[in-house]
């Protein structure tokens, strides 16, 4: 799964970056702080792994990944190829989901592009240059399309037609992901930016983690309003936890009266915004976690490890994750009976442990 971070400069992007990778991105007080966009890659923090990996005293532990973009550059005119905002709209395009940071904190010491914290506003200034993008799009789709239209083809008449709505839907200020019609212009949805499930991501202040404030309120309200998701994280408490142990982070988060950490939560609901689940294998050589979309099969989920073990697939045992570390060991699973034989057609639960038998 590859995540592209969009905003407004200064709004934390590269904090988050950062903090999410590590990967060394410049943090700094000034906008286009990143002119290449930043790839990175962040393992999935899953306390069900680590207990799979304890019980099966495994000795790698290998955690799923999320890849994430850093996409700077992003200002009012954008669209138009201003603040060099073309060439990352292009990058936007190549991302399964798009996180929308929202500056919500107040910091005095960090200028904010435009008058102040107004995170409506600064979520509709991004949106428009996405929606402009869009609309652009779309605009050479229905010229490409109309022409091969006039051959009279039932399917393109009807995809002129649709396209036709889909651009009033945009110019009315509406992303594509709100469009209700799907079939006919699906190919041209697969290239829209705003047709990507969106995650809103309101960075705040230290203090309005736990119960939230009015900036993070407004971006909630933006995001349901959109058929999108929104959470609330502190980049530079990610940034500052990201160097602890998980023990310690731990106590600094319980001290702020938060449960778990933003970049957790961050990760949840992208799983939840892009239909995946979480499936494991374990063993002692390693246990590791597997990313699929929700509704695979267990033949499908073999796949993803290997694509011999989906060509020989002959079965699947299967055990839930919490038995399995609660029996102590998958022999003992099998004993209490808390493991199946699962065929090819399986469909695959957030959480299974699955050892494949197959014909190598
Ligand atoms: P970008 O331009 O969106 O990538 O923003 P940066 O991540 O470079 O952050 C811009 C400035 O804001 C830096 O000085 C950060 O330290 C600061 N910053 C980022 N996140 C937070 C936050 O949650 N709280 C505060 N107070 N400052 C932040």
């Amino acid at each position: 799964m590859k995540v592209g971070i969009v905003g407004l400069p200064n709004v934390g992007k590269s904090t988050l970056f950062n903090s999410l990778t590590r990967a060394g991105a410049e943090a700094q007080n000034y906008p286009f702080t990143t002119i290449e966009p930043n790839l990175g890659v962040a393992a999935v923090p899953d306390d069900r792994l680590d207990a799979l990996a304890g019980v099966m005293r495994s000795r790698r532990k290998v955690p799923a990944t999320v890849d994430f973009v850093d996409i700077a550059g992003l200002v009012r005119g954008a669209s138009r190829g201003e603040g060099l905002g073309n060439q990352f709209l292009g990058h936007i395009r190549e991302c399964d989901a798009i996180a929308h940071v929202v500056r919500c904190f107040a910091d005095e010491n960090v200028s904010h592009v435009h008058a102040g914290v107004d995170p409506g506003d600064d979520i509709e200034t991004i949106n428009t240059e996405l929606l402009l993008a869009d609309l652009a799009t779309v605009e050479r789709r229905i010229e490409r399309v109309s022409r091969a239209a006039k051959s009279g083809e039932k399917s393109l008449v009807e995809e002129a037609a649709a396209l036709e709505r889909l651009r009033e839907h945009l110019s009315e200020g509406n992303p594509a992901r709100t469009f209700p019609e799907r079939e006919p212009v699906e190919e041209a949805l697969r290239t829209l930016i705003t047709a990507k499930p969106t995650l809103y991501v309101a960075n705040v202040d230290e203090d309005s983690l736990a119960e939230g404030d009015a900036y993070s309120a407004e971006v909630e309200k933006v995001a349901a309003r959109e058929g999108a998701e929104a959470v609330r994280l502190s980049a530079k408490l990610e940034d500052e936890i990201a160097g602890l142990s998980p023990e310690e982070a731990g106590e600094y988060l319980a001290m702020l009266g938060v449960g778990s950490s933003g970049f957790e939560e961050f990760v949840r609901a992208a799983y939840r915004l892009l239909g995946l689940i979480t499936f494991f294998t374990a063993g002692e050589k390693e246990s590791r976690a597997w990313t699929v979309r929700e509704g695979a099969t267990a033949r499908e989920a073999a796949g993803r490890i290997h694509s011999d073990m989906e060509k020989g697939f002959i079965a699947a045992e299967v055990g839930r994750w919490d038995e399995v570390v609660e029996a102590g060991s998958w022999a003992k699973a099998r004993e209490e009976a808390k493991v199946r034989l699962e065929g090819r057609d399986y469909v695959v639960r957030d959480g299974d442990v699955m050892l494949v038998r197959f014909n190598a």
